[in-house]
C-alpha cells in the first residue's frame, strides 16, 4: 500500500444532503469520516439543480431553499471534523481480504477504509459535451467545459456555446480581457439572469462581445488544437469563427459512472440494499439516499436521513466488533454532548 494512502474508518462517496448527514450520524457514534465528491462544491442536487427553490418537507423546517438546507447541514456536521475532498471522482473500489477497502479517485488519491457509504445520488454530475465527432481529442488543449484559471484566456479569441447562467457569466467575466468574445446560442432568448443578459448586451453594443444565433456544426484543427468553428443559423447560413478557446456550458448530466463497475448488485441505475442496515451485497459497503433501492423506496431527502442513521449503527458494529452499540439520545447523552462539543446540563 502506498505510504500516502489515507486511512479512515469511514469513507463517504457523495457530498449531497444524505452524504453530509451520514457524517453527522457517524460522528454521533464517535466515527470520524472522509467524504468525497466529484463536484467542486458540496450539496449534490440541492446545490446543483435547485439552490434557490424552496423545500417544504424537511422535518421541523417549514421551508428552506436547497442552498439553506446544505448550509445548515454543513453547520450541523462541523463538530465532527470530517475531511471533505471536493473535485475528486471515485473511480475504483477494491475489497481487501480483511474486509476493508482500497478506494482510488481520478486524481489518484488513495484511501484505505474500513467501511464505505455510497451516497452517489443519481450519479456523478458530468458536463454535457458538444456532440461533434473527434472534438473530445482536444479537451486537454483548448476545448473547455469548466473554467479553472480565467487568466489563461486573456487576449484570446473565445467562443462560448450555451444560453444559461454559466455561459452568460463567463462571457461577461472574460469579455474585457479577451481578444474577441463570441457567445453562440440557438435562440435569441437566454435562460440566465436578466441582469447578466443586460450586461452581455451592453458588451455587445460596445463591441467587446458578439452574439451569434445558431448551432456549432463543424470545427477545424491543426492537429493540436481547434482553430475555428462553423456555426449554422436556422436559415442555413453559416459563420466561421476563429478560436483560441472553445467553451461549452450546456449544463450537467448525472451519470452512474464508475459506481456501476464495483460489483454492487444493481437495479437499473440504483443499488439494492436491505432495510435493516442499508448494506449492499458487499459487506461493509452501505448505500444511502437516491442511489439505493429497496421495496417501497422513495427518493426523498428524509428517507436518506433515516437510512444514514441505521447504516451508521451497522458500521459501528463492524468497526468495533463485539462492542454493544446502545441507542442514546442527543438530548441527554454526555458522550454525545462531548462529541458535539456542547455542555452537559446537570
Ligand atoms: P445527490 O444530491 O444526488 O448527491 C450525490 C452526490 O454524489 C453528487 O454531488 C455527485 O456528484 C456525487 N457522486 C456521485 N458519484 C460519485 C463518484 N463516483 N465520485 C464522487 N462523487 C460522486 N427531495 C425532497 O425530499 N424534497 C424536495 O422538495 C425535493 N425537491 C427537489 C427538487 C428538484 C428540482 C430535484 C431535482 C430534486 C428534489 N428532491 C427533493 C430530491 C432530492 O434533491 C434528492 O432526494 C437528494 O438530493 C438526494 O440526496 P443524495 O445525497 O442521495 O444525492
Amino acid at each position: 500500500m502506498a505510504t500516502d494512502t489515507i486511512k479512515t474508518d469511514a469513507l463517504i462517496i457523495g457530498a449531497g444532503p444524505c452524504g453530509i448527514f451520514q457524517v453527522f450520524e457517524l460522528g454521533l457514534l464517535g466515527i470520524k469520516s472522509h467524504i468525497l465528491d466529484s463536484l467542486p462544491v458540496v450539496g449534490g442536487q440541492c446545490a446543483e439543480l435547485y439552490p434557490d427553490k424552496p423545500i417544504y418537507d424537511i422535518p421541523g423546517i417549514p421551508m428552506c431553499s436547497g442552498e439553506e438546507l446544505i448550509d445548515a447541514l454543513m453547520k450541523q456536521v462541523e463538530p465532527f471534523g470530517a475531511t471533505f475532498h471536493l473535485g475528486e471522482e471515485v473511480l475504483e473500489l477494491t475489497p481487501q481480504d480483511d474486509g476493508s477497502f482500497i478506494v482510488k479517485t481520478a486524481k489518484e488519491t488513495c484511501f484505505h477504509a474500513k467501511t464505505i457509504f455510497v451516497a452517489g445520488g443519481v450519479g456523478s454530475f458530468q458536463p454535457r459535451r458538444i456532440r461533434l465527432a473527434e472534438l473530445e481529442n482536444f479537451e486537454d488543449s483548448n476545448v473547455h467545459y469548466r473554467v479553472r484559471n480565467p487568466e489563461q484566456f486573456a487576449d484570446k479569441d473565445i467562443v462560448i456555446l450555451g444560453g444559461g447562467d454559466s455561459a452568460l457569466d463567463w462571457a461577461v467575466a472574460l469579455a474585457e480581457a479577451a481578444k474577441s468574445m463570441t457567445i453562440v446560442h440557438r435562440r435569441p432568448e437566454f435562460r440566465g439572469a436578466q441582469a447578466t443578459v443586460d450586461q452581455l448586451m451592453a458588451l455587445c453594443d460596445s463591441g467587446k462581445a458578439r452574439f451569434v444565433e445558431g448551432k456549432i456544426n463543424a470545427f477545424a484543427n491543426d492537429g493540436e488544437k481547434v482553430t475555428s468553428v462553423t456555426i449554422a443559423g436556422s436559415s442555413g447560413d453559416e459563420v466561421e469563427l476563429p478560436v483560441d478557446a472553445l467553451m461549452a456550458f450546456f449544463g450537467l448530466a448525472p451519470k452512474l459512472g464508475p459506481i456501476a463497475d464495483w460489483g454492487l448488485d444493481l437495479n437499473r441505475k440504483t443499488v439494492n440494499v436491505d432495510t435493516e442496515k442499508f448494506e449492499t451485497n458487499i459487506p461493509g459497503v452501505f448505500a444511502i439516499g437516491d442511489i439505493n433501492y429497496y421495496p417501497g423506496k422513495k427518493k426523498l431527502i428524509l428517507s436518506g436521513f433515516h437510512e444514514a442513521a441505521l447504516a451508521a449503527f451497522a458500521a459501528k458494529a463492524l468497526i468495533e466488533p463485539g462492542k454493544k452499540v446502545h441507542l442514546q439520545y442527543t438530548t441527554t447523552s454526555p458522550v454525545m454532548h462531548q462529541r458535539l462539543g456542547v455542555e452537559t446540563e446537570n
